[in-house]
């Protein structure tokens, strides 16, 4: 049986179409930049480097969506995982808070567009996002974040408990906020998409190609693989959580969850009517927030944070309670994937730009939400390298700092989470 780790347990692999070519680096090359990582945040950044007229080299470890970015569960939310938007101006004032408010509420319309504007076939359905609520204290929390975005001229709706059934097809909730904004994609399709619509534009893309060195070259900077080298005048490290030892203290500055998707066998037509029959997402509002949506085929993908370091059973288990509760018309569903990825979160679930040397730039740390922050980093990451005053930035650079006790950390957030939990099944 494969491991859940192996990224063709993912629904994704499945159904998605094959990659394009992308054959590993051999022999010594140059080139303007280059792009260390195939996710959201690398391809991103390559094409709008390479759109830019930039001669862009990306390297990947495996292939392009190896990681969280061909694993996630395809919500595409145009929001900070943590923080509602007033509690961002709290913590960098006015000015800088609310450019950062803009960013983050403009990432999800970025995604969509480049989505149209390249033709990618992912799925995309941008009908909204839904964060329901289970209890009047939790819905408190989705009220504050609603009524926050409101203010600021998002699209956004507060709904009732039966405007959430109609939309959820579930009576668990009893009310949700919706971003309208927000939308699904299959993010493997959108992965692989990406990386066409970059090499469309010139960039090159080498997969099965892992960065081992990043060494001065000169003025330059020489990047290392097994079989080749690449020199170039900027280097921008797109690894998040599946970042190594490639640059000091990189993965040490974010703490990587699993988490872990399910996805049942296509539900049958009757079934699948009943459950979210416009197909937004949900992340409802409980401290450990449980995600549903349905793909094109009428399957039922949710996702967990795990309890004990993974095994089959237990996932299995939770995606089956989750889905029972939420939605019991569901009936015995028979869960046909089930896979995990990793996230990098930081410890105010605000995502990092940091400049490492001088040319030398990494984006990082969406804590769970980096559909849409990843993609909008790597454009932010491509603006810079073209000369965009720091200063000018919506994402604030920030210095390269280890999260304290990190290893200490895992343990305890699992810890954190099952206590989360407990108060969850309480309310
Ligand atoms: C299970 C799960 C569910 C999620 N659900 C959602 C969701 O619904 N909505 C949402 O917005 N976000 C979600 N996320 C988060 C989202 O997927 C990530 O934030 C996003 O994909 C990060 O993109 P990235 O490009 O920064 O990193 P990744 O996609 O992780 O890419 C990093 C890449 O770097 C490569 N790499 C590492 N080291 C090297 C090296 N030395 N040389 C070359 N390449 C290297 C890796 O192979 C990997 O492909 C989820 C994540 C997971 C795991």
């Amino acid at each position: 049986m494969m491991k859940t780790s192996d990224p063709r347990s993912a629904l994704w692999s499945a159904t998605t179409a094959p990659p394009p070519d992308t054959p590993p680096l051999t022999g010594d090359r140059r080139a303007d930049v280059v792009v260390i990582g195939g996710g959201f945040t690398g391809l991103s950044a390559a094409l709008h480097l390479a759109e830019a007229g930039l001669d862009t080299v990306l390297l990947e470890a495996e292939a392009p969506g190896f990681g969280a970015s061909g694993r996630n569960n395809g919500q595409v939310v145009p929001g900070f995982s943590r923080h509602s938007p007033d509690e961002v101006v709290a913590k960098f004032g006015s000015e800088r808070g609310e450019a950062l408010n803009t960013w983050v509420q403009d990432a999800a319309a970025l995604v969509f567009g480049l989505i149209e504007r390249h033709g990618i076939d992912c799925d995309a359905t941008q009908n909204g996002w839904l964060m329901p609520a289970h209890t009047e204290s939790r819905l408190a929390v989705a009220q504050a974040k609603h009524d926050q975005w409101a203010a600021r001229g998002a699209s956004v709706a507060l709904l009732d408990r039966s405007e959430t059934q109609a939309l959820t097809g579930s009576e668990f909730y009893m009310g949700a906020w919706l971003h309208r904004g927000g939308g699904n994609i299959n993010p493997l399709a959108y992965t692989r998409g990406l990386a066409r619509a970059a090499l469309n534009a010139g960039a090159v893309i080498h997969a099965v190609s892992p960065a081992t060195a990043i060494e001065r070259a000169g003025s330059a900077w020489r990047v290392t693989t097994p079989n080749g080298s690449v020199e170039a005048d900027s280097v921008i490290l797109a690894t998040n959580a599946y970042s190594g030892d490639l640059w000091p203290g990189l993965a040490r500055s974010v703490v990587p969850m699993r988490l872990l998707q399910g996805a049942t066998k296509p539900l049958s037509d009757n079934v699948a009517r009943t459950i979210l029959p416009e197909r937004q997402g949900i992340s409802d509002a409980r401290r450990v927030l449980w995600a549903f949506r349905k793909d094109g085929q009428g399957r039922l993908v949710t996702g967990a944070a795990p309890l004990v370091p993974g095994f089959r059973g237990p996932l299995r288990d939770l995606c089956t309670a989750q889905v029972k509760a939420v939605f019991p018309q569901a009936g015995d569903m028979e869960f046909e994937y089930l896979w995990d990825g990793k996230v990098a979160v930081t410890l105010d679930r605000l995502p990092r730009f940091h400049e490492l040397a001088e040319g030398v730039y990494a984006g990082l740390g969406y804590s769970g939400r980096g559909i849409a922050m990843a993609t909008a980093m790597g454009k932010l990451l491509a603006e810079r390298v073209q000369g965009t005053p720091a200063s000018d930035l919506p994402v604030p650079v920030a210095p390269l700092k280890p999260v304290p006790m990190r290893s200490l950390l895992i343990p305890l957030a699992r810890v954190r989470m099952n206590w989360w939990r407990f108060l969850d099944r309480l309310d």
